[in-house]
């Protein structure tokens, strides 16, 4: 009988549980070591994997799921899907059913997200900045717009305003929801309707995550659904907008508040810190229990690989492991750091590239351009912002004299060739590359 692989992951985001379930479900033992929140931590509560906007706006369906993938691996030839599909039909083809395969195991894991369909045109969602958009799919509480009627439908949303919270400011949401739904020929209308739910004047300082636990509980729950039913009193009422607010440590709110009304409801897409990023993450800590990953409190401070193995050293003890999976996340997880002006991957030292060569950038005396390595501004991106970790079409690491790495797999953010704030495939990444690399490290030999 052959001994199972022992897998071990770094990082414990949506790619270290992608990576993590994957080998288990290739009969890997499995070990993760943690660290502090990353980037999936600041999910929304929309999971992206492709752009999916027509020239129409998100208002109207544009492409398909598949149709958007398809579109990624076509015009750009170094983004980890097209890594991944190589340059044949059935490579594609391939690509699609694995990246379906990918999430439908992982969003089945998680029980949060709404399911991932390739011919599906996702779920229309609402920012708090009053900014509709189009994702892929988004977490059960988020509202699905599409669910509100349709675009030639004069239905309204009710988008309510919590008096005394500041933190959701449903009148501007509202207007600019609306005129943007008009200006693109959409019928749906946006109503700011007020609610009221605090009582303390100190109410208004409270925080989404806050505000969601306070939901958890059947006592205030219980008072908010009186109230929806109470004041949205809205002719031709479609849907309920709110905060993201419905639920932290609990699941059900969404279904027990929408029941209490009769019409869909859901939450804003949220930002940085709320409850969305916390359920997210209690999902996958819930997750890799459940497939009896054994979870160790890093971080992890060195990987090193010898002969016949890999050793993972925390402060306080290490993994032995046939191959280890980096899902160590960029910048903001920690798997890239900036040091002295330089992007270095800080375990390994492994090199960091783009579009298939190392980072060639303007240097000074204290490092690269920092501008042309990160751009001016936080949503416009500096070649450096798609640098990372080079792998090969299985995910293992391409190492300085060019060779993949028998004993050293990457996934997620930590990649290069893709942009995970900006460019529309982030989480699609972190779950197909995740996907990929666990299987691959979980082969025997
Ligand atoms: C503000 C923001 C908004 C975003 N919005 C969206 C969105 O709307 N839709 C979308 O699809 N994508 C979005 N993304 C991108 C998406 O969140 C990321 O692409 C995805 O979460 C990356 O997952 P990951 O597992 O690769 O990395 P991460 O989630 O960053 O996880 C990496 C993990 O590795 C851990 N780690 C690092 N070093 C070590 C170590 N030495 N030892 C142990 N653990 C370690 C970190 O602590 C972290 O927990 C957003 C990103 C940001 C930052």
């Amino acid at each position: 009988m052959t001994a199972a692989a022992r897998v071990c992951v770094v990082g414990a985001g949506v790619a270290g549980c992608a990576a993590a379930l994957a080998a288990r479900a290739n009969g890997a033992d499995v070990a993760i070591v943690e660290g502090p929140y990353g980037a999936s931590a600041m999910s929304t509560g929309a999971w992206d994997v492709a752009p999916l906007e027509g020239m129409d706006g998100p208002w109207r369906t544009g492409r398909t799921v598949g149709e958007a993938i398809e579109a990624v691996v076509r015009d750009r030839p170094h983004h980890p899907y097209a890594r991944r599909a190589g340059t044949t039909a059935a490579g594609r083809r391939a690509l699609l059913a694995e990246i379906a395969a990918a999430h439908g195991a992982l969003f089945g894991a998680l029980g949060i997200y709404r399911p991932f369909d390739l011919g599906s045109h996702g779920v229309l969602v609402a920012t708090e900045a009053g900014v509709a958009r189009r994702a892929a799919s988004a977490q059960i509480a988020v509202l699905d717009l599409d669910e509100a009627g349709t675009s030639d439908e004069a239905r309204v949303v009710a988008v309510a305003e919590l008096r005394g919270y500041r933190a959701f400011d449903a009148p501007s949401i509202a207007a600019s929801l609306g005129q943007d739904a008009t200006r693109r020929g959409d019928a749906r209308r946006f109503l700011a309707t007020p609610l009221e739910f605090f009582r303390r004047r100190s109410d208004a300082t409270l925080g989404p995550a806050e505000v969601a636990a306070l939901l958890d509980g059947d006592e205030a729950r219980r008072r908010f659904a009186a109230i929806l039913r109470r004041d949205v009193t809205v002719e031709g009422l479609s849907a309920v907008l709110v905060p993201p607010v419905l639920g932290r440590e609990t699941d059900d709110v969404p279904a027990k508040l929408a029941s209490a009304l009769g019409v869909p409801m859901g939450e804003a897409l949220g930002g940085p810190g709320g409850p969305q990023g916390l359920r997210l993450h209690r999902r996958i800590e819930a997750a890799l229990d459940a497939a009896k990953v054994v979870r160790i409190e890093g971080p992890a401070v060195r990987v090193v690989v010898r002969g016949d193995g890999v050793s993972v050293e925390t402060g306080s003890g290490s993994v032995a492991a046939d191959r280890v999976v980096l899902a160590t996340g960029s910048l903001l997880g920690g798997g890239l750091v900036l040091s002295d002006g330089e992007l270095r991957e800080p375990l390994l030292d492994l090199p960091v590239g783009v579009r298939g060569e190392p980072l060639a950038l303007p240097s000074s005396a204290r490092g690269r351009d920092p501008v042309a390595l990160l751009g001016a501004e936080l949503h416009a991106g500096g070649l450096g912002s798609s640098a990372g970790v080079r792998v090969d079409a299985s995910m293992r690491v391409i190492d300085r004299d060019e060779t993949p790495m028998a004993r050293v797999l990457a996934a997620g953010a930590l990649l290069a060739d893709h942009d995970p704030t900006r460019d529309g495939t982030g989480l699609g990444v972190a779950t197909l590359t995740g996907w990929v690399a666990g299987a691959t490290a979980a082969r025997p030999g």
